[in-house]
């Protein structure tokens, strides 16, 4: 058997295994990465934010991954989630779109080789093109559909395990993104960011979010980047909108109108879990932590829901 065929194999047997535990088992996402660069005193400044990490500091990187793990993450999030050829423009590096990518998800692949949980996912993170929570920047349809295409077959041929297309807040751009991240034949994850009340930031409800992305059948949807203790009732309406499997990984915090970040309860990791287990009563099988979580939320979760 030539060597690609045997690393095609293993790619095959991690795909199976994924979907085999897909909505049978409690599996445990990891918790932030950005936030938890700029905790450790990486500079996460603009324009590069956190993919300046995979290329100034890629052994902090690697020592997050590492710590995830340690703390009982079954699926680790590669740092790509600012790595398309679109936001490397500014710093003069779009041409190295793909090295950059592959060099994030080898930096998460490596921890996971070197981790006590060898056989844990990675994930590679596709984000929206534009800042994430200010969906009236909206590109057109044609430099979406371009740059996600190009973002996941970069992912695909990184080895990925699965594609997580993440923190979207307008219809057309999620539906977009995962169809690219579908069409590479990778398992493709979801995730919208909403508001207690199930509006996306565009203002687009969540049951239209999920009558345009069910048809196209991801394998699962979730929401992140919503306030821990807010998640819950929205997450309570999706599932009446799909069987699919979904899953919650949300803030411990939030931007006030003075764009200052305001701390809940919700950052101790005991009250976090709290959280997290009605969002798994509410029928949630993938759970994590997105902006302000640290190792020690997914520690707590995994207490809650071990092996
Ligand atoms: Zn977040």
């Amino acid at each position: 058997m030539s060597m690609n065929n045997i690393s095609n194999s293993r790619h095959n047997t991690r795909k199976r295994s994924l979907e085999r535990k897909l909505g049978y088992e409690t599996l445990l996402l990891d918790g932030a990465t950005g936030t938890e660069l700029e905790r450790r005193g990486v500079d996460i400044s603009l324009p590069l934010w956190s993919a300046r990490a995979i290329l100034h500091a890629p052994e902090v990187l690697m020592q997050i991954h590492l710590d995830y793990l340690l703390a009982g993450a079954d699926i680790i999030t590669a740092n790509t989630f600012r790595t398309h050829r679109h936001n490397l423009v500014s710093s003069g590096m779009d041409g190295q779109a793909t090295s950059i990518t592959h060099k994030a998800v080898a930096i998460a692949q490596k921890s996971v080789r070197f981790s006590n949980n060898p056989s844990a996912f990675v994930a590679g993170s596709i984000a929206p093109l534009g800042d994430s929570y200010t969906p009236s920047n909206m590109l057109s349809a044609s430099t979406l559909e371009e740059e996600h295409c190009l973002m996941s077959n970069i992912l695909a041929s990184s080895g990925v395990d699965l594609i997580l297309v993440e923190t979207m807040n307008t219809i057309i751009e999620a539906e977009i993104a995962t169809r690219a991240a579908i069409s590479t034949g990778c398992p493709t994850f979801i995730s919208l960011v909403c508001d207690r009340d199930g509006s996306l930031l565009s203002g687009e409800s969540l049951c239209d979010a999920a009558a345009s992305l069910v048809p196209l059948k991801p394998h699962a949807i979730l929401l992140n980047c919503t306030s821990a203790i807010d998640v819950l009732s929205a997450l309570q309406k999706l599932r009446k909108y799909t069987s699919l499997p979904i899953g919650a990984y949300a803030n411990v915090g939030y931007l006030n109108k003075d764009k200052h970040w305001i701390q809940t309860k919700a950052v101790e990791p005991d009250y976090y879990a709290k959280c997290a287990l009605s969002w798994n009563k509410a029928g949630a099988t993938l759970i994590g932590g997105c902006c302000g979580t640290q190792p020690d939320h997914i520690a707590t979760l995994r207490d809650m829901f071990p092996w």
